[in-house]
């Protein structure tokens, strides 16, 4: 089977590093991205420069409309998708709670969990259509906030995580006697971008100490888990949790 996989927020951080990884195992990669093009092309040169197949697809994963135009040109471009990583994520400014308005704790809500439900519907729709269904699987992009809770910093994005480990969850079991596993990954203080979205671009150099590890994590370290839960390899487990946060 030819496998299409879709990484949401394919051309940076943890998605970049996906799909280099992801393409190295054979899989067609459609690299999403928000507005980064040039990010985006070169996560897609690298996977060429390697003999791999990517293209990369522009799309706000926030507007349903453009999810569903995002999807079908895939298909076109790639052929249908088979797998998917809903990865594409985003932070806040730091804050604590008696300082969040309501327009913020939406945005947060917004951004973080209803594309992770339109992008598996639409993908849902093309591995029933097109594909051998107990070949196909997601993998959902969490946080060790959602159990940490990321009091001080930006409690709304951990409780937006911790509505992705429920949607993992409820996923899995609503798609379990298909054989289509759902699983997800929970990674800590990662070298990545979006801490400059929350302010503090030196973040996990702050919390680096205070790790049971002691140490930032990398990318490629969760992207490590992201492939292996994807894979076949995986393919007793549905429902679970890869937590990799350095031992918190
Ligand atoms: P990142 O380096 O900031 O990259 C974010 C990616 O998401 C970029 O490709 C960006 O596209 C894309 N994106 C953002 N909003 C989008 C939208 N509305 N539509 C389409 N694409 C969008 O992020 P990261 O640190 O790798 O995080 C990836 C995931 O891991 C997120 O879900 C995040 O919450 C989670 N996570 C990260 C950490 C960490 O320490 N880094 C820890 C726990 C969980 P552009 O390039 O076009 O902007």
């Amino acid at each position: 089977m030819k496998k299409v996989v879709l990484i949401t927020g394919g051309s940076r951080g943890i998605g970049a590093a996906s799909a280099i990884q992801l393409a190295r195992q054979g899989y067609q990669v459609a690299v999403n991205y928000k507005s980064n093009h040039a990010a985006a092309a070169q996560v897609v040169a690298q996977i060429r420069a390697q003999g791999g197949i990517a293209d990369s697809f522009a799309a706000d994963i926030c507007d349903e409309a453009q999810v569903i135009q995002l999807c079908e040109d895939i298909k076109s471009q790639l052929g249908p998708i088979s797998h998917l990583v809903n990865n594409a994520g985003v932070l806040a400014t730091q804050m604590r709670v008696e300082d969040m308005t309501a327009e913020r704790i939406n945005q947060m809500l917004c951004a973080n969990v209803t594309p992770y439900f339109i992008c598996a519907r639409e993908v849902l729709k093309q591995i029933r259509a097109y594909h051998q269904v107990d070949k196909c699987a997601i993998v959902n992009v969490s946080s060790a906030a959602s159990y940490l809770g990321s009091a001080n910093e930006y409690v709304d994005y951990a409780a937006a995580k911790g509505a992705i480990d429920s949607f993992t969850r409820g996923l899995s079991l609503e798609l379990a006697s298909d054989g289509i596993r759902v699983n997800c990954v929970r990674p800590g203080c990662i070298y990545t971008d979006i801490h400059a979205d929350g302010g503090e671009p030196d973040r996990v150099d702050r919390l680096a100490s205070y790790l049971p590890l002691q140490r930032g994590g990398k990318p490629e370290e969760v992207a490590n888990a992201i492939t292996w839960l994807l894979s076949e390899q995986a393919s007793y487990a549905t429902g679970t949790f890869i937590d990799l946060a350095g031992g918190k």
